[in-house]
């Protein structure tokens, strides 16, 4: 508050008279509004984050890549979805989940009251293999330390692996999504769900009240689904 509206104010309180012009009495009475402080990023994310945006150990994908994609969320939430690779919207934008497929898992997180920003959101890859082509073995050797650090920085409640490449990266199985889907298993001591991944039910729209469903449940097991 400028000082000499201080000393007016002081003085209205002293004299019992107005002195101020409303609008401006107003104004320098009015209760600052509380700003959500940003959530501060722990040196180890921001050296991982950093060690990610620079890496080159894949070479078609760092020469094709438009951008890394690390991850979009808060690192202190209870619940993180991990997906496979971005897309092109992904490449582009420069945060996972953002083309069509990534609108299926907005809209039903949001019907269940979530935000993203409540949650944390990331991929096995880091980087989008050209045509969205499968990842190779070898580019999932090579990015899965981020997703496993990332993992152990946000510690979250919960993990959800979104489809198959995910399900296969995290939980060292080879049977397929539609048999792992909708249960709980076990990551490190992690739990963690199994869901459909949103591009397939883009595919098959017939399973979009199954991957609500399970996304409902999810959020509402970490806490988060009102
Ligand atoms: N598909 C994924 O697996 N991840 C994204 O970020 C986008 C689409």
């Amino acid at each position: 508050m400028k000082q000499h509206v201080k000393r007016l104010l002081e003085l209205e309180q002293l004299f019992g008279v107005d002195l101020l012009p409303v609008s401006k009495r107003a104004k320098a009475t009015a209760k600052p509004v509380a700003k959500k402080p940003a959530e501060a990023l722990p040196p180890d994310w921001v050296a991982l984050r950093d060690e990610a945006l620079r890496c080159t150990k894949c070479e078609e994908l760092c020469s094709t890549r438009r951008q890394v994609v690390f991850g979009v969320g808060s690192i202190a939430a209870p619940l993180m979805f991990v997906g496979e690779a971005p897309g092109e919207d992904e490449d582009l934008q420069g945060e996972p989940f953002v083309g069509r497929a990534g609108q299926i898992l907005t809209a039903t997180l949001s019907k269940c009251g979530v935000s993203r920003a409540q949650v944390y959101i990331g991929n096995v890859l880091k980087c989008r293999p050209p045509g969205n082509r499968t990842p190779a073995p070898r580019e999932m050797m090579n990015c899965m330390p981020f997703l496993l650090r990332q993992i152990t920085i946000i510690k979250p409640k919960l993990l959800c692996v979104l489809g198959n490449i995910a399900a296969k990266a995290l939980l060292n199985t080879t049977t397929g999504i539609t048999k792992l889907r909708g249960r709980y298993h076990d990551f490190d001591g992690t739990k963690t769900f199994a869901a459909y991944h949103p591009a397939y039910v883009l595919r098959n729209m017939a399973e979009l009240g199954t991957f609500e469903a399970d996304i409902r449940r999810v959020c509402t097991d970490a806490g988060l689904a009102t």
